[in-house]
């Protein structure tokens, strides 16, 4: 069969509820094309309110949210930053931007996120050496939060700040307490295969009002406060445009609903999957709810009797989406200098979960038929290799 005889089933693509048009539509009406403007104020209330923290600020991307939570801490030339290997580069593309330098901590089985037991490791030998970081980037990945107590209390006796970064993770929570409000600052993405999206944006979050302000200043060029263009601080051109806060406000109105989807795509592909030899689904940790952002699963070859790259190249055929688990930021070859703290001497945990991990498309607007036929691509590649 061709491949375009299949409609492309995409790994999660865009899902607009509709209302998005009511605020755009306010926002032409009154002209409010500009960044900034009443849906950009309006937005940042709402996600403020919605995850439970004094103030947030709306930026162009959740990268240029890392950055100024990393500007805000004032990493500068020579400073160490702690960040999870397993994630986006976007996550350490900052750390150099701001001339720093980048160390990078394994993840642990049961989150897949940071190793409190690699970070510890971490922090003894930076202490040992002098060399403290001075932050942490602790990411929550595909939605499951990180062991954030744990990570707290060392990072607490260190008295080192954390940059939570829960681009893939809004609507998720760890606790009762909803992900990114754990750290210092916290950072949401509404890049377009994102849980919500704004096609482009992101937000920092934090209880610290002052702090904010002095972020809302450097996102628009650090304008002194004078009649004339002034400018003692260099600043950027981060803000979010009034028209995508627009749609912003119309997607936070359906995130629970796109919550509640994502975890019964999940439900359903383990539902018919999980008897397969070698499949093992991502971990929800206890006490934890994970807003399931991407459907993410292990093969173990041996077991399964194939290799991931096969399995993602059956669905490239069927014109389906999937793709392999986050490549290891240590393992990056622009990153190859950077040390790395593994979760134990002989495991890296990374490392495995990038040679047998898998997301599978889970777009809150596929629909069953199609989850069907990822569900059926998947149990004949590990069906038919099994028996040959
Ligand atoms: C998407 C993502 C980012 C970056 O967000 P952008 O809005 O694309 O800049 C950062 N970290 C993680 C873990 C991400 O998935």
């Amino acid at each position: 069969m061709l491949i375009n005889d299949k409609k492309r089933i995409y790994l999660s693509s865009p899902h607009m509820s509709g209302n998005e048009l009511k605020y755009i539509k306010e926002a032409f009406e009154t002209n409010w094309i500009a960044p900034l403007g009443p849906n950009v104020d309006a937005f940042e209330k709402e996600i403020a309110r919605y995850v439970g923290v004094n103030d947030a600020v709306a930026v162009s991307s959740g990268t240029a949210a890392i950055h100024l939570a990393l500007s805000l801490l004032d990493i500068k030339r020579g400073d160490k930053v702690f960040c999870s290997s397993l994630t986006f580069i976007a996550s350490a593309n900052p750390i150099i931007y701001q001339n720093a330098e980048p160390v990078f901590i394994d993840s642990e089985p049961e989150t897949w996120n940071m190793s409190p037991q690699a970070l510890s490791k971490a922090f003894k030998e930076a202490k040992s050496t002098g060399n403290l970081p001075k932050a942490v980037i602790v990411v929550n990945l595909y939605g499951q939060s990180a062991k954030m107590e744990e990570i707290l209390t060392i990072c607490d006796y260190y008295n080192v700040p954390v940059i939570e970064d829960a681009a893939e993770s809004l609507g998720s929570s760890y606790r009762e307490k909803p992900s990114g409000t754990f750290g210092k600052f916290g950072i949401y993405s509404f890049n377009g295969n994102k849980i919500i999206t704004t096609s482009g944006g992101g937000m920092l979050v934090s209880n610290d009002v002052e702090a904010l302000k002095r972020a809302r200043f450097l996102a628009t060029q650090a304008r002194d406060p004078a009649p004339h263009y002034q400018h003692s601080t260099i600043g950027y051109n981060y803000r979010l445009s009034n028209l995508l806060a627009g749609v912003g406000r119309g997607q936070l109105e359906v995130l629970e609903e796109r919550v509640a989807a994502k975890r019964t795509i999940f439900q359903k592909y383990k539902q018919e999957l999980a008897f397969l030899p070698g499949v093992k689904f991502m971990p929800e940790l206890e006490n934890t709810k994970s807003n399931r952002w991407l459907t993410t699963l292990t093969i173990d070859q041996t077991a399964a009797n194939v290799r991931v790259s096969a399995i993602i190249q059956d669905m490239e055929k069927e014109n389906i989406e999937a793709r392999p688990v986050w490549k290891p930021l240590h393992l990056q070859p622009v990153f190859r200098q950077c040390p790395y703290y593994s979760h134990s001497e002989k495991i890296s945990v990374s490392e495995e979960l990038f040679s047998s991990g898998i997301c599978l498309p889970s777009g809150t607007n596929m629909s069953t038929e199609e989850q069907m036929r990822v569900i059926d691509c998947l149990k004949k590649a590990i069906t038919a290799v099994s028996l040959a």
